[in-house]
């Protein structure tokens, strides 16, 4: 299996070779050249696999160029006692014809961990295999949940180092704590005075920056990132549909070959692609429905066909899905314009220039066949978490929460009740004030306010999340996972802050250490 680029299909790599590089060179995402397909014999073969055997036999498919024991010795790393349930990815019975699969049972209990414990392997073993030398150093801007997973994920795994950046003003106090407490002897983590963006501004200029290339050539590392348009971070994520949608066949909730609809909580348009390739591939899928927050960039695009950022940003209580600009999108755009490089270049021209683009005829149409756009507003995202925790028990997170709102409306608007998945994106342990502030909201006065004022995150939510957790557990009967529990006695480990124009300074101490 080769791999070409969105923006020029003439390009011909190996898996091993575009999970080291990451991005394109022209700037384009790294696709499959073909789709490889499970047929239902297979998929009927696959029902007893667990879910290290399943991510062997899914991987091998499109990482043709490593060898079984080398995907062996990936998998079975990353999937092993760091997921807290054997099952790795958990698929739990909400209501009626609505199943949750817990992607959060990882070691920083969000669903990052699904593709950033097994990318270092897969990065490593792509050099070792290709002869080369150097040693792999990630640099990384994060607004929350990434950081901490790359952080876990590298952490002490040989030939590979990592330098996060936070921005001091964007992320929580929870992922803070996550981030500061790291353990690890190859890890560095740096706060940045400012925001996200200037964060990712500054890596950006890092990676560009001559100087510094050559001092990371005289200590033979090489730059790469962990960042989810890296094919290595998504077809990891294809395994998960696979094995959630073989377990309700194993549960006798569906029968082998029955059609599901799939609901993602989405913001890079990352999850949900895997979604997507797992249904090409042959798994049974009838609709995929993606769900967003105020920022509903893809509600309109998915429901007009024009995709505008020319929009305000709205911070939310949902913040790994508060994106204007939803990167891994490109990756379906190319499969819509039929693979035509020309044309998705000339989309992505439009995207950048002038901050939106439109696409219709037979295009919009097949994108509409596939997806179903909806979103929450704040106030609609606690009423999820509210209403089903009092009608089921059942606890989520504001991302989940967000899914399931869609999904409520997704069966309302279309009558259509098929058995859905909604992927659970996170522990709700990971926000316990936002969720807290749900569950002891009386009555459902939220309702009825459907889409109208975009209020920004509420207030009340700064008061030191780590508190929060025993309540949390309380109110919800559930334990506090241990990962977030252990942050109590944790020692704050990083405490190095810089401004924008001093983050080269960091890297350069962090190269002249190795
Ligand atoms: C990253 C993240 C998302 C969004 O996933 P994409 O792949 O970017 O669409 C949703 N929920 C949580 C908790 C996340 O960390």
């Amino acid at each position: 299996m080769k791999y070409h680029s969105t923006r020029n299909n003439k390009i011909s790599m190996t898996s091993m070779e575009i999970i080291k590089q990451g991005l394109s060179s022209e700037g384009g995402l790294f696709v499959p050249e073909t789709i490889p397909k499970v047929s239902r014999e297979e998929l009927k073969t696959l029902i007893p696999a667990d879910y290290r055997q399943l991510a062997r036999r899914i991987l091998s498919m499109y990482l043709t160029d490593y060898s079984e024991s080398q995907l062996a010795y990936c998998v079975d790393h990353a999937y092993a006692d760091q997921f807290s349930s054997p099952a790795v990815a958990p698929v739990t019975s909400l209501v009626d014809g609505l199943h949750i699969l817990e992607l959060w049972h990882g070691p920083t209990c969000a669903f990052k961990d699904m593709a950033l414990q097994i990318l270092p392997y897969l990065m490593t073993t792509a050099i070792q295999s290709t002869g080369d030398k150097r040693e792999i150093f990630i640099l990384t801007a994060t607004s929350g949940d990434t950081g901490k997973a790359a952080l876990e994920g590298f952490r002490d795994v040989p030939g590979t180092g990592i330098l996060v950046f936070y921005p001091l003003e964007g992320v929580s106090s929870m992922q803070k704590l996550q981030m500061i407490t790291q353990e690890g002897e190859n890890v560095s983590v740096a706060a940045v005075k400012g925001n996200f963006d200037d964060a990712q501004t500054g890596v950006k200029r890092i990676f560009r920056d001559a100087q510094l290339a050559e001092q990371m050539e005289q200590r033979n590392l090489r730059f790469s990132s962990a960042n989810s348009i890296n094919w290595g971070r998504l077809v990891p994520q294809i395994v998960y549909y696979f094995s959630s949608y073989l377990n309700l066949v194993k549960q006798d909730c569906i029968a082998l070959g029955q059609n599901i609809n799939i609901v993602v909580p989405t913001g890079n348009f990352g999850n949900i692609l895997a979604a997507w390739y797992a249904k090409e591939m042959g798994l049974p899928v009838n609709r995929l429905i993606c769900a967003s927050n105020d920022n509903n960039v893809l509600t309109d695009f998915i429901r007009t066909g024009v995709y505008d950022k020319r929009r305000s940003f709205y911070q939310t209580i949902s913040p790994s899905m508060d994106i204007l600009v939803s990167s891994n999108l490109e990756r379906l755009l190319y499969e819509l314009c039929e693979r035509d490089d020309a044309e998705l270049n000339s989309l992505m021209e439009q995207l950048s220039e002038k901050g939106y683009y439109s696409i219709e005829g037979s295009m919009l149409k097949n994108l509409q066949s596939m997806l179903w756009g909806g979103y929450a507003s704040v106030e609609e995202t606690m009423e999820s978490i509210r209403s089903t925790f009092r009608s089921t028990g059942y606890t989520m997170d504001p991302h989940t929460a967000v899914g399931k709102w869609v999904y409520n409306e997704y069966c309302r608007e279309t009558g259509d009740y098929t058995v859905t998945i909604l992927a659970s994106t996170a522990s709700p342990f990971k926000f316990p004030g936002d969720v807290l502030q749900a569950l002891k909201s009386e009555s459902s006065c939220f309702v009825g306010t459907a889409g109208s004022d975009k209020l920004s995150k509420p207030s009340g939510t700064h008061v030191d999340e780590i508190q929060l957790l025993d309540q949390l557990a309380e109110v919800t009967g559930l334990a506090v996972p241990a990962p977030l529990q252990g942050l109590r006695k944790k020692k704050i480990r990083h405490t190095a802050q810089c401004s924008i124009d001093k983050m080269k300074d960091q890297v350069a101490a962090y190269i002249n250490s190795k």
